[in-house]
């Protein structure tokens, strides 16, 4: 079912699931205004649902991440070492942070190389250009220099 948002002018938002063939353009708020319907957007699955009795047809919890049903964490854990997959509170600590702060310098240094390299265009031809702006360890680094001959 889809997520409907609803605001009052008093910007209070309600969020409502209701079946698509169900949504009013307007309800009434908690503080008693009209609110509208603003622009829809997709509801937030579970990420794991289902129950043990087999009345849904789902014997265990399907897991949305795992792209799989389990009844227990034994199953779990196998399925996720068959998928190659770490379970987050097994990464190291600050992983996903070390990792985001990571590519984010990376992305800085790239930005930093483009506004340089736009710079020496102005000043010199473009392999001079490429030259002024990356240092021969960095091209080393990045794989673009492919002659080994040239020294730092
Ligand atoms: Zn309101």
């Amino acid at each position: 079912m889809p997520l409907y948002d609803y605001r009052c002018p008093d910007g209070h938002t309600t969020e409502v699931l209701l079946r698509v063939n169900e949504v009013p353009k307007a309800m009434v708020c908690h503080c008693g205004q009209l609110a509208v319907k603003l622009v829809s957007k997709p509801a937030l699955t579970p990420g794991r649902w289902g129950d043990q009795t087999g009345t849904y047809g789902v014997d265990g919890y399907y897991d949305k991440s795992l792209g799989a049903t389990y009844s227990n964490s034994m199953q779990r854990d196998r399925i996720m070492k068959e998928k190659g997959l770490v379970r987050q509170e097994d990464l190291p600590s600050h992983f996903i942070e070390d990792t985001m702060e990571k590519e984010a310098k990376e992305s800085q240094q790239h930005e930093a190389n483009i506004k340089k390299f736009k710079s020496n265009l102005a000043k010199h031809e473009p392999g001079r250009a490429i030259a002024e702006t990356f240092s021969v360890s960095e091209m080393r680094k990045q794989g673009t220099l492919a002659d080994s001959r040239v020294k730092d």
